[in-house]
């Protein structure tokens, strides 16, 4: 059986490609950073529903050596590591005249590094089997930017370079990285906007909704689907037609 590993999955985006990757019958590694997210959580519950293997593994994917126990505890449970998800990620928005170091640098480690610590222990695991899906989250803040989030927008840029990078360092293996750049998803993060915002956003939105966490998840399972096996490199953008 094949396994997929989501960061980030208790909850939101990750919780719903984790779901997804079960049915199409991949055994799952979820992964957040306390236990605490995964107490009153049915998640792993409705994923083994699936019939599918499920464990969950905390760690803070910020965290280098963390992440390089973490993928070791995945393989020794598992076996392989077939598909990675580099789906957690956090916000801590604010003008840039007014944003600390220690906002820039937390958003930073979470969404950037941890891409990095990620896909060099997982990736290692998937050059030695010769085959592998890696897929990044990036935002439409990384694409064009966005008042506010100068730290987001900028860990979200490098997550296109990295998914470029390791497309063309790994692609000889056999191994696909892809990005997909979700435009505004109904999570607990989008939660935290007020109506004003909100209301700005939809008039921007060319379907004029808010996605849904299966609209991300369903592009997700495309990318490390065997229909995708010549796709690498890119990114993806789901987001309603929010920038054209
Ligand atoms: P979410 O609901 O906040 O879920 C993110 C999960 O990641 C949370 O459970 C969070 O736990 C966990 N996490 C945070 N820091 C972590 C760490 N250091 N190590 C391990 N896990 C950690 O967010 P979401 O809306 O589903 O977003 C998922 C991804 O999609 C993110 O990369 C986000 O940037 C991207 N995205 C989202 C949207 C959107 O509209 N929602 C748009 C574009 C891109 P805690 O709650 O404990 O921090």
């Amino acid at each position: 059986m094949a396994t997929a590993v989501i960061t980030g999955s208790a909850r939101g985006i990750g919780a719903a490609i984790a779901l997804r990757l079960a049915q199409d019958g991949y055994d799952i590694a979820l992964n957040d950073i306390s236990e605490a997210m995964f107490e009153d959580n049915d998640i792993v519950e409705r994923i083994k529903a699936n019939g599918v293997l499920c464990e969950y593994f905390v760690a803070d994917v910020s965290n280098y050596s963390q992440c390089e126990q973490m993928v070791k505890d995945i393989k020794a449970k598992f076996g392989t590591i077939d598909v990675l998800v580099n789906n957690a990620g956090i916000t801590r928005d604010g003008l840039l005249a007014r944003m600390s170091e220690e906002s820039f640098d937390t958003v930073i480690a979470v969404n950037q590094k941890s891409v990095f610590n990620m896909t060099k222990f997982a990736g290692s695991v998937m050059m030695k089997q010769r085959s592998g899906r890696i897929i990044n989250l990036s935002s439409v803040a990384g694409l064009w930017g966005n008042a506010g989030q100068f730290n987001y927008s900028a860990s979200k840029a490098a997550i296109v370079g990295m998914t470029k990078t390791v497309a063309k360092e790994l692609g000889s293996r056999g191994i696909t990285c892809n990005a997909v750049a979700p435009g505004f998803i109904s999570t607990p993060m989008t939660d935290k906007l007020n109506d004003a915002q909100k209301e700005a956003i939809l008039r921007m939105i060319a379907m004029r909704r808010y996605g849904t966490v299966e609209e991300i998840s369903g592009v997700v399972s495309f990318l490390a689907s065997k229909d995708a096996s010549y796709v690498t490199g890119q990114v993806i953008e789901i987001s309603g037609g929010l920038s054209m």
